[in-house]
């Protein structure tokens, strides 16, 4: 992991609310802020968690601001309730007074009733006089149309101060209003403006990419002004550039040269998933799986694919061997050759799962999770995969690291780039 430092715009989240500090809830706002920034080209310099106890708002902008960041971003503490004093605290520490904005009560009423209807036994005006806190705003603040009840506040100045509601729906929503306002676009001006690509590979190791990066860092005139994070997850490398647009040809030359040194395993150049890739390949034909070690993630995985009941007929999961007779034919006396866990019998589960479900494409999965099913010339980890797609098959047996829930969980990985693999025509 390497990343070129340039000073830009900076910004700094507060995320509010006694649930989200004890952990009783957990945080998605600060993440998804980030996500955003991060696309801005605004670097994000902390996020900070903290109660709703004013003084500890307070103490973290105070922090912020200490660190010179251009904007502050809040979550939480709009509602109508006393405990809810993100508002307040945000004005008192820019200095501006409170003020009714009685277009904004109106306007809250209006929600109110409207969320109300007239259900009986509501006591309107009660309701009413609690949200009138929620109209009050600081001097000069530029005030975002609420999504739920409570309008968001921007307080323009160093830092400039934006405030956002506590539920994620309603302050993704008032987003991108905020980064319309001429405050905050005035915040972020010092942001870079980042072309950003993303590329997958599989089955290379993280120590192999780092070679060829170094070999790029001496061989691509501007390798410098690429800033590029690698990440490994479930197994696949993900590889993020960043840059600038003067940074456009050595991307292109770094891209040429994965091409060149990792051509098996970069499948991804467009940032697409290996899923999304299995999808738009199975357009048109008919899927099924027939899983042991991974109990049904593999269909899991497919179900959670967006449109996945135009292709997925189904999946077994067989455990035992009378079950993989039974629901998939498998012959016994297979098993008792090769074992279960073995390639003739995946094969025979790949062919049955076919049959079964009237399947065109189909995938199987034998393997040993453990803890205590290994054998020495199957040690715990022995994963056997059988794919066919028409008339592509691919069998493989491979041994996986990791305790049980890593074996599975790579097991479907591999699994799924397996089928991209036979979809594609790719044959062993
Ligand atoms: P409300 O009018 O609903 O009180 P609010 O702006 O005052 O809105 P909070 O009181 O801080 O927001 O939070 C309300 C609810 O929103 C929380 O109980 C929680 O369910 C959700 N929420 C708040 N902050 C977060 C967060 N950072 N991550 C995830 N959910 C959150
Ligand atoms: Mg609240």
């Amino acid at each position: 992991m390497r990343s070129v430092h340039r000073v830009s715009a900076r910004a700094g989240i507060v995320v509010t609310g006694t649930e989200v500090l004890t952990g009783r809830i957990q945080d998605r706002n600060g993440p998804w802020l980030a996500d955003q920034l991060l696309e801005l080209g605004v670097e994000l310099a902390h996020i900070t968690i903290c109660g709703d106890r004013p003084q500890d708002i307070a103490a973290q902008l105070r922090f912020l601001a200490a660190e010179g960041v251009d904007l502050i971003v809040t979550s939480g503490g709009l509602g109508p309730t006393a405990d809810d004093l993100t508002v307040a605290t945000v004005a008192e520490f820019c200095g501006r007074e409170l003020v009714l904005d009685e277009a904004m009560e109106e306007r809250i009423a209006a929600i109110l009733r409207r969320l109300m209807g007239d259900r009986p036994g509501v006591d309107f005006d009660a309701v009413r006089a609690a949200n009138r806190k929620q109209a009050l705003v600081p001097v000069g603040a530029e005030v975002l149309e609420p999504v739920g009840t409570a309008p968001g506040v921007i307080v323009g100045g160093s830092p400039t101060v934006l405030v956002l509601p506590g539920p994620p729906r309603e302050l993704q929503a008032m987003w991108p209003a905020a980064l319309a306002t001429e405050a905050v676009q005035q915040a972020i001006s010092g942001r870079t403006r980042y072309r950003q690509e993303t590329v997958r590979m599989f089955g290379l190791a993280e120590s192999g990419l780092a070679e060829t990066l170094r070999e790029a860092q001496g061989s691509i005139p501007g390798f410098d002004a690429l800033e590029i994070t690698t990440c490994l997850r479930r197994g696949e490398l993900e590889i993020v550039t960043r840059y600038e647009p003067d940074g456009a040809d050595a991307y292109r030359e770094l891209l040429a040269l994965l091409r060149e040194r990792h051509a098996t395993a970069l499948y991804s150049e467009d940032g697409s998933t290996v899923d999304e890739q299995v999808a738009a390949l199975l357009a048109g034909r008919w899927i099924a799986t027939a899983e042991s070690c991974t109990a049904g993630l593999l269909a899991a995985r497919l179900a959670d694919i967006p449109g996945c009941s135009d292709y997925f007929l189904g999946g077994a999961i067989t455990y035992s061997n009378e079950a993989k007779a039974e629901l998939l034919n498998v012959d016994p006396v297979l098993i008792a050759e090769y074992g279960a866990v073995s390639e003739p019998v995946a094969e025979s589960m790949v062919t049955g799962a076919l049959h079964h479900f009237g399947a065109d494409t189909a995938v199987a999965i034998s393997g040993i999770a453990g803890p205590g099913g290994g054998t020495p010339d199957k040690p715990v980890g022995t994963v056997c995969f059988a794919v066919r797609a028409g008339s592509v098959a691919i069998t493989r047996t491979l041994r996986l690291p990791g305790n049980r829930s890593d074996i599975r969980e790579r097991a479907t990985t591999v699994a799924m780039h397996l089928l991209r693999r036979a979809l594609a025509g790719v044959d062993d």
